[in-house]
């Protein structure tokens, strides 16, 4: 049995517990990143209404005029007809007359706003429908990601458990040297190759090193970068 072997059994524990934590992490950006997707939709269909709005109020202020319109043509007609001279009438001819193309004009102004609206209702109903289907889409991986999440804080909790058990089984001054060094490196336990170089930092080793490292009788340190060294 190798002199580390308490210390690569809890380096396994915290090497599942770290997976967890960052997955942990993970996964709220991950959510977070989805909920995004729905925003573009959301603002393709904000943007599509307004324009939608704004065509449907140019074509009733174009409704309005012409309505005001009418009114005051057929006052005037009533007016005209009670009229005692020509040149007064004519007067009333020719008002009647630029009124009438004003709201030519203004009815043109009317048919082109609803002209704008065809395709703009098109718009609006499509952008409705992307933000329906992305919602659904987001909402069941959502889901997914929630039950992920319980599952790893499930999973945690019980490494940490099993951490804590498994504490009482490494000697004191093995769990001191590794906890140090877990502060600043991980692994913190690492194989010497069969090249004699350390598989943290990849360095060489003194033949002493290695040679220490292969008898297994005390606890070798990596001489650049501090990780204990174990050999198979
Ligand atoms: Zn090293």
């Amino acid at each position: 049995m190798n002199i580390v072997q308490p210390l690569l059994h809890l380096q396994e524990i915290d090497r599942c517990i770290r997976e967890l934590e960052q997955e942990a992490v993970d996964i709220p950006e991950r959510k977070a990143q989805e909920s995004a997707s729905i925003i573009a939709a959301q603002e393709e269909l904000d943007a599509a209404k307004a324009k939608l709005r704004e065509a449907q109020s140019r074509a009733a202020a174009s409704e309005a005029e012409i309505k005001a319109m009418d009114e005051r043509l057929q006052q005037m007609k009533e007016e005209q007809a009670s009229l005692k001279s020509n040149a007064d009438f004519t007067t009333f001819n020719l008002e009647i007359q630029r009124l009438t193309k004003d709201r030519e004009k203004q009815e043109s102004r009317q048919l082109l706003a609803m002209d704008d609206m065809v395709p703009l209702k098109t718009r609006v109903a499509d952008a409705e429908a992307k933000v329906q289907k992305e919602k659904a889409a987001v909402d069941d991986y959502v889901a997914e990601l929630d039950t992920r999440l319980a599952a790893v804080k499930e999973q945690l909790a019980a490494c940490e458990a099993e951490r804590r058990e498994y504490l009482d089984a490494v000697p004191e001054n093995l769990l001191v040297r590794y906890e140090r060094i877990r502060t600043r490196r991980w692994p913190v336990v690492v194989e010497l190759n069969a090249d004699g170089a350390c598989t943290g930092c990849h360095l060489v080793q003194p033949p002493s090193v290695a040679q220490d490292t292969r008898r297994n009788q005390t606890v070798v340190t990596c001489l650049t970068c501090g990780r204990l060294l174990y050999s198979e």
